[in-house]
């Protein structure tokens, strides 16, 4: 029996390294990883990059706490300062907490600039945020809040992309509208570019905060550095995690000017956040990702899995109902159960992950080729053809 809590049921799979795009099992299976521990293994397994950052690192400093100037810290902060539209960052350990320090960004920014009655964030039905306490009333999922007391309050849910129902929902008391670019767990949805664009403009309208949650859109995944680039549009705050450390935990909350200015010394914290090894693996993965040619490449290897994952649709219509996202951040609504794919994708040598509205994420490492590609393509071919006979 498991000492562990069980709050996850695993596949019973366990992996004991990895290479690139292929994990291997403690008795030497292999399988084509589309899921990148849920789209953090960016760089895919054992990047040579990432293992020596991490290892020089490892011989000179671990930890020193926050109390201290961080060189790695310092230099990761600038440079995303420089590649986004932020001008000031707060490096946590994972999304949720990356996403906490925007909600509490949001309200502070209202407390300091004399409106401390604005701290209500109007967030989307299907939302993920996270588990903390703050994050699941943020993602209003009554499976994540069912047994856990009462909702924290100050999030306003509206339901679908519908500009009139955010402005109807945004009142004295609202201090910002809260979202992903492309709703993840809420099944790969799209948000369009042109929502994106509207709700910005309502924000400056009335004064509010754009917040987004590009935890698992961000660091490249959609072929840009962070999603909203290709709206055209900037938020005024922004949570950053997963990919973002390649699998060292890494968070951050991006922010202009403004809000930045309101988290004065002793209104937010975290004892690990940006220690020295997760800055070394932070910077490695941007020397890698803000590369010359590395987000074309994922672009166009998204591109490519898109266009066969639409005739793969065409030929399988009665399992693979639509084929959605951006880059290399796609899903398969299905017909049949989503957990019937995958787990014949599993059998197949290939890991994938669920999603909400019975969606197959696909979620490969952005060093993927065009081999893998093919294979992935080739196997889900297999995959649903396998459903259709009935034979699994
Ligand atoms: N926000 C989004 C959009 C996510 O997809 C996730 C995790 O899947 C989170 C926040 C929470 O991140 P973490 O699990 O690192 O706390």
């Amino acid at each position: 029996m498991s000492a562990l809590l069980p709050t996850y049921a695993r596949s019973g799979l366990s992996f004991a390294r990895g290479e690139g795009a292929f994990l291997f099992t403690e008795t030497g299976e292999r399988y084509l990883d589309f899921s990148s521990g849920i789209a953090v293994t960016a760089l895919g397994h054992a990047h040579p990059q990432l293992i020596e950052a991490l290892t020089e690192q490892s011989q000179k400093l671990w930890h020193v706490s926050n109390l201290h100037h961080i060189a790695g810290q310092e230099r990761l902060g600038e440079r995303l300062v420089e590649a986004s539209f932020a001008d000031k960052v707060f490096f946590a350990n994972s999304g949720a907490e990356a996403v906490e320090a925007s909600i509490k960004a949001a309200r502070r920014y209202h407390f300091v600039n004399g409106a401390p009655e604005r701290y209500r964030l109007v967030t989307f039905e299907g939302a993920f945020h996270g588990r903390t306490l703050a994050t699941i009333a943020a993602g209003g999922q009554e499976k994540h809040l069912e047994g856990f007391g009462p909702p924290v309050q100050g999030f306003d849910q509206v339901p679908g992309f519908d500009i009139d129902a955010v402005a109807a929902a945004i009142g004295d008391e609202t201090a910002g509208v809260l979202l992903e670019p492309i709703m993840g767990e809420g099944g790969m949805r799209e948000v369009p570019w042109r929502f994106l664009q509207d709700l910005r403009a309502l924000c400056d309208a009335t004064g509010i905060l754009l917040v987004l949650d590009e935890v698992q859109s961000g660091v490249g995944r959609t072929g840009r550095f962070y999603a909203h680039e290709w709206a055209g549009i900037t938020p005024d705050i922004m949570a950053s995690a997963k990919g973002l450390g390649g699998g060292f935990p890494v968070g951050a909350c991006l922010t202009t000017e403004a809000v930045g200015d309101a988290m004065t010394p002793g209104t937010h914290g975290s004892t690990f956040g940006g220690n020295p090894l997760a800055m070394a693996v932070g910077n490695a993965v941007l020397d890698v990702v803000l590369a010359p040619g590395f987000l074309e490449h994922v672009a166009q290897m998204g591109l490519r899995l898109k266009q066969r994952l639409a005739s793969l649709a065409d030929e399988h219509s009665d399992i693979i109902a639509e084929v959605r996202g951006q880059g290399l951040m796609v899903g398969l609504r299905c017909q049949v159960e989503n957990k019937t794919l995958i787990a014949g994708l599993r059998e197949r040598g290939m890991l994938t992950v669920p999603a909400g509205d019975n969606v197959v994420r696909l979620l490969p490492p952005l060093i993927v080729g065009e081999d893998e590609i093919d294979f992935a393509c080739t196997t889900i071919d297999a995959a649903c053809a396998a459903l259709k006979s009935g034979a699994s």
